[in-house]
């Protein structure tokens, strides 16, 4: 097939990682036959030094001309000055805001290898397989806002459509999984959260029979996630509990250079970044984790290109070099040598197979 992939690769580690998910691309394309069209855009901190605008018109039109949308990371001291006009993260929330991303997908897995890399126990984290899919334009952050001396207000609105639609997508993915909905909120105090379980029930027993759901509060999902993540499967959840929930998620699979996500809307065209930021403190060493980026391109392949067997490939070949030991120095064992970034991306690729 042919596709074209908007990469932009910001800053710090973003341009490190990126390159050996773009190496990971054309891999996958020389192995399987297909033809990508990568094109490099402007994005972030460094788009505000060369083009005084964090998402350039040319970056935006390019998106969205594009079959899908490659992210590596933003931000950065030199940006973040607190009277600054622009900064990165901007140019984040308004491309996710034009391409009508409102949902973000984040599976943590723990490879088998790696349960010893988590500050929980191995035995906890053992063989954990899950996925958030979190609501990302509606709710409290983008309610109304009041402020005044004495007082402080944000409004958290949710409509029936905005929770239909991104039940749907969870109801979706967990019919290609375990088949296991675990929808969370607060029903008990908020009214949003009635009309969320409500409007979730209705349109998982409509719509999705086959699946089991189950709706769990908040407080006692935090809860669960540490002491038995293994339990779940798909858990579905608003934008505040979600951006919560996928942080401490995040710690079981041991480093945040691991973790992918992807950003969808109604079509097929995603976004897709590891989940990590620009990390300033060893950017330009050649020493981050890339498995993050390798993995948000397996979901790329999946979720925006429809390549399944590729994406498997390329998970793949993850979990074998995680397996034979190629670890960068976040996920090494002390007294291990650690891999470089590019050593880290060359030991995924050479692990690369067809299927069968
Ligand atoms: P961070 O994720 O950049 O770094 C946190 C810690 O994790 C650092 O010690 C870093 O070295 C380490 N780390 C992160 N990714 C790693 C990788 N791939 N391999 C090895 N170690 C890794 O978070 P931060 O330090 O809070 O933020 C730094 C900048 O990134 C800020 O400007 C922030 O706004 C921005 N940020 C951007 C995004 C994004 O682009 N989506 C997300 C989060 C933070």
């Amino acid at each position: 097939m042919k596709a074209r992939v908007a990469v932009l690769a910001g800053d710090g580690i973003g341009p490190e990682v990126i390159a050996e998910g773009l190496r990971c691309l054309h891999a996958i394309a020389e192995l399987f036959g297909h033809e990508f069209e990568l094109i490099p855009l402007p994005f972030g901190g460094a788009a505000i030094d060369s083009h005084a605008d964090p998402l350039p018109e040319r970056t935006l039109s390019a998106c969205r001309a594009a079959d899908a949308v490659l992210l590596g990371a933003v931000g950065g001291p030199q940006w973040a000055a607190p009277q600054a006009a622009l900064r990165p993260e901007e140019g984040l929330l308004r491309l996710r805001a034009a391409l009508g991303t409102f949902a973000n997908l984040r599976p943590v897995k723990v490879h088998a290898a790696l349960a010893d890399a988590s500050t929980l126990k191995a035995e906890v984290v053992h063989g954990v397989d899950l996925l958030f899919v979190r609501e990302l334009t509606g709710g409290i952050y983008f309610g109304d806002k009041h402020r005044d001396a004495h007082r402080a207000t944000d409004v958290c609105s949710y409509t029936a459509a905005e929770i239909e639609r991104i039940t749907r997508v969870a109801g979706r993915l967990a019919q290609s999984r375990r088949r296991r909905l675990t929808s969370i909120d607060k029903a008990n105090v908020l009214e949003t959260s009635r009309l969320w379980r409500e409007v979730c029930t209705r349109v998982v027993a409509r719509e999705f029979p086959d699946l089991t759901l189950e709706h769990v509060l908040v407080d006692a999902a935090a809860m669960h996630l540490i002491r038995a993540p293994r339990d779940f499967d798909v858990l579905l959840t608003e934008n505040l509990f979600g951006d919560i929930l996928t942080d401490e998620a995040a710690m079981l699979a041991g480093s945040l250079g691991l973790l992918p996500s992807a950003c969808l809307g109604e079509g097929r065209r995603g976004i897709y970044e590891p989940i990590h930021g620009s990390a300033p403190d060893i950017a330009g060493r050649g020493i981050a984790n890339p498995y993050g980026t390798i993995l948000s391109v397996a979901l790329l392949l999946r979720h925006s290109l429809e390549l399944g067997a590729e994406a498997a490939a390329l998970e793949q070949a993850v979990e074998a070099a995680l397996g034979d030991g190629a670890r960068t120095s976040d996920i090494a064992p002390a007294g291990t040598r650690a891999l470089s970034t590019r050593e880290a991306g060359e030991a995924v690729i050479s692990r690369l197979q067809r299927p069968g």
